[in-house]
């Protein structure tokens, strides 16, 4: 197990871009503040969606992309390190008119239509940074 304590340095409270990608809008938020470790928390809605699932035998991302207006019901994520940069890792659901939800890892793609996004911003003594897993071929937090 790995584990890091943290102490909340500040939130971010964020309207994101229309027609933005969600991912990328995501990601330069966290590079623009220079975030090493956050939690990301969001909802609204999205014009197209695109969002992978993990092919746990395989090892590899199969994505899933929807051409149509969805709501985010609920996107939750983190930031920590990876080659020195802030990197966004997030999950996410949407639902469709019919108020079926169907989610899974966030991808690039993603368009916005409206987005209000809260990220809390941690401090830590020690960094949070991923690598290379060999177990799972994912790039996990280091131990
Ligand atoms: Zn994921």
């Amino acid at each position: 197990m790995k584990k890091v304590d943290a102490e909340i340095s500040k939130v971010i409270i964020a309207k994101l871009n229309h027609r933005g990608d969600l991912f990328k809008e995501l990601t330069q938020l966290a590079e623009n503040e220079n975030i090493h470790l956050g939690k990301i928390e969001a909802i609204g809605a999205v014009s197209k969606a695109v969002f992978g699932y993990y092919d746990q035998n395989e090892y590899k991302y199969y994505s899933v992309e929807l051409d149509e207006h969805l709501e985010i019901t609920s996107l939750i994520g983190n930031i920590s390190l990876k080659d020195g940069k802030p990197i966004v890792h997030a999950h996410v659901n949407f639902s469709d008119e019919e108020g079926k939800v169907i989610g899974g890892h966030l991808m690039f793609g993603t368009v916005i239509f409206a987005c209000e996004a809260v990220i809390t911003v941690y401090k830590s003594r020690e960094k949070l940074e991923r690598g290379f897993d060999s177990d799972t071929k994912l790039p996990l937090w280091n131990d």
